[in-house]
């Protein structure tokens, strides 16, 4: 059994933003605008969240990167009428967009927000189509979109480790965003193997699920900043 996971570091993390960055060149997402932006239709797969510790001036600032937290009991599932979420048998929130109908249901019922109705389909004129990802699906308006957990890249090294006859080894796989994290301070990997190191920081002291009293059993870990 794998259950993909991801640990964040809120000790490690500037907040430079090189994770949203990379999430949006790496999975094809467009870029809105301010005017859209300010409509309430921004789309980013991840954010970083600033928060506020002390008064001031004594004021610290933490930021801490947010996406699909990959629920194992994910309150979008249950309400989308056509089945176009679910959770797939390595315990990822997929997205069947061809099956999405854009209800938006899933977003209502996201306690994360981070679900995204494509409202426009992006456009990419010439020749900033050559920057597009061809192993990733330019969505249509119409439909909802999220973070996949790079699922195009746990599908090259899984074949890739097929092909080769051995297992996926830990830490192989590297979604976009732990890739561009100059703080390294995004871990992706299998939580149900105990000797991942994704598996080890979800142990550790510091690691606490976002919202965790909800119940949805998020498969991203926060490790909290220290003093
Ligand atoms: S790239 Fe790393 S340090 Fe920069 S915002 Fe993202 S998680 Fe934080």
């Amino acid at each position: 059994m794998t259950r993909w996971g991801m640990a964040i570091d809120t000790d490690r993390c500037t907040g430079c933003g090189a994770c949203v960055v990379a999430c949006h060149a790496e999975n094809n997402i467009q870029t809105v605008g301010e005017e859209e932006a300010r409509n309430g239709r921004a789309m980013h797969w991840m954010r970083i969240e600033r928060h506020y510790e002390g008064v001031f001036p004594d004021v610290r600032i933490r930021f801490m990167p947010v996406l699909c937290q990959h629920c194992a009991a994910a309150p979008c599932e249950p309400v989308c009428p056509v089945y176009a979420t679910y959770r797939n048998p390595e315990g990822l929130n997929a997205m069947v967009y061809s099956r999405c109908i854009g209800t938006r249901y899933c977003a209502n019922n996201c306690p994360y927000s981070v679900r995204f109705f494509n409202w426009h389909g992006g456009e990419w004129p010439e020749p900033l189509q050559l920057q597009l990802n061809p192993d990733v699906a330019v969505r249509p308006a119409g439909v909802m979109e999220k973070c996949t957990f790079c699922v195009q890249r746990i599908q090259d090294v899984k074949g890739r480790a097929r092909s080769e006859d051995r297992p996926v080894l830990d830490g192989e796989i590297r979604t976009a965003c732990a890739q561009s994290c100059p703080a390294q301070a995004i871990v992706f990997g299998d939580l149900e193997d105990p000797t991942s190191r994704v598996a080890q920081l979800a142990r550790s002291d510091r690691a606490e699920r976002l919202l965790g009293d909800l119940g949805t059993n998020p498969s991203v870990i926060y490790l909290k900043g220290g003093e």
